[in-house]
């Protein structure tokens, strides 16, 4: 642990997460829903979701089954909705766990329905409406739109679910110019209109939900009962900067060995880089197999020191060089900032011509966590079995 914990690790700043939550929901105005699949977007689910539950979430979401038990083997009692597919085998641990699982047709609101009567429960439900994603849903544009409600409504009279919520996700929310507005602006009247035409029939919800990170930034008058966002919680994201969002993780590690080449020695795998003078070079012990895409060799830098140091050369699998010429007081053993407050995540990602969530999601289990507390380590996850 000690040797892991030198080498490699992430910073999990739970007083940014905190700030960012409170930012969100004054923002929004209404219930939070903290996104926390995959992970929590790496940053670790369980620190995460505890601590969203502590600040007064009023749902946690992840992706899958398995996602949400690990929740609730660590303790987690607030509610827990799944985005993704559940098999309907699975219905009698959905309804043990009181997870809330996500309705996308009617055919598998039979089938959830069926199962939930054969254990003698009641499965709670949230439908999805497709209105442009194209992903998961009830098909409700133009002349789907009588069908689509018809099969809503049917689904809603099923015995043995509970239909709580309601919800839509939105494709182009965090983009700008005026095409994606106005796609946004159709997606929310559509989900809208659907859900007048379902009230019209009797049937309301308790939870109305559509906006992700991108709409609780550009479009919070679409907050409805409740918000969704995933990365701006992590303070990364379109927005994350206009809206004052701390980055959540730092991902660090330390140098490891230093020496000075000559004018015109190639540097690494490829021999891509040649220092052009005498270089002092830094080796870091991170590399592609860390999470550090590959894509960013020779094109990005890091923060050591006071300042910046460019990477050099092809990253490899567990290490990449930097140059540390301009930074003397960086020394054997000192920190170095891959991405994080100095260097964020949001610049790195649109380097290597994707996005933060990316970044990341990539940092693997052979990187611990280390959970902070008012700038105190309060919890450290080491993700091998040692
Ligand atoms: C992942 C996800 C979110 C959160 O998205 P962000 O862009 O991270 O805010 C919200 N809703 C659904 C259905 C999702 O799958």
């Amino acid at each position: 642990m000690e040797q892991m914990l030198k080498r490699t690790w992430a910073e999990i700043d739970l007083d940014a997460l905190s700030h960012n939550y409170e930012t969100l929901r004054r923002r929004a105005g209404t219930k939070m829903l903290g996104v926390v699949k995959a992970d929590a977007y790496g940053h670790g689910a369980l620190w995460v979701g505890r601590t969203l539950e502590k600040l007064g979430a009023a749902y946690l979401a992840v992706a899958n089954l398995d996602e949400a038990r690990e929740l609730r083997k660590g303790g987690i009692t607030a509610p827990i909705l799944i985005f993704g597919h559940t098999p309907e085998e699975y219905v009698p641990l959905l309804i043990a766990h009181r997870i809330t699982q996500t309705v996308s047709c009617e055919a598998k609101a039979a089938a959830y329905s069926q199962a939930a009567a054969a254990c003698g429960g009641t499965l709670q439900v949230h439908l999805k409406v497709d209105t442009g994603m194209s992903r998961l849903g009830f098909l409700c544009a133009a002349e789907q739109f009588e069908e689509g409600v018809a099969a809503a409504v049917r689904s809603c009279a099923l015995p043995n679910l509970h239909v709580e919520g309601i919800f839509t996700h939105f494709a182009v929310s965090d983009e700008t110019d005026a095409e994606s507005e106005a796609f946004t602006r159709e997606q929310y009247d559509l989900f809208c209109r659907f859900v007048s035409a379902l009230e019209a029939r009797g049937i309301s919800f308790a939870l109305r939900h559509c906006a992700n990170s991108g709409a609780v930034a550009n479009y919070p008058e679409m907050a409805l009962d409740m918000v969704r966002p995933g990365i701006l919680l992590y303070g990364c994201g379109q927005g994350a900067e206009r809206l004052g969002l701390r980055p959540v993780m730092r991902l660090k590690t330390a140098v490891s060995t230093i020496k000075t080449l000559p004018a015109g020695t190639s540097v690494s795998y490829g021999r891509t880089y040649r220092t052009k003078a005498p270089t002092r070079l830094g080796v870091l012990p991170i590399g592609y197999a860390d999470g550090l895409l590959r894509c960013l060799s020779n094109r990005c830098a890091f923060y050591a020191g006071d300042g910046i140091a460019p990477q050099l050369g092809r990253i490899c699998m567990d290490m990449c060089m930097v140059d540390l010429t301009d930074r003397p007081e960086v020394q054997v053993g000192s920190e170095v900032e891959i991405f994080g407050i100095h260097n964020r995540a949001d610049k790195l990602a649109d380097i290597a011509g994707t996005i933060p969530y990316e970044l990341t999601c990539a940092v693997n289990k052979r990187v611990p966590r280390v959970f902070l507390k008012d700038g105190k380590a309060v919890g450290t996850e080491l993700r091998m079995y040692l």
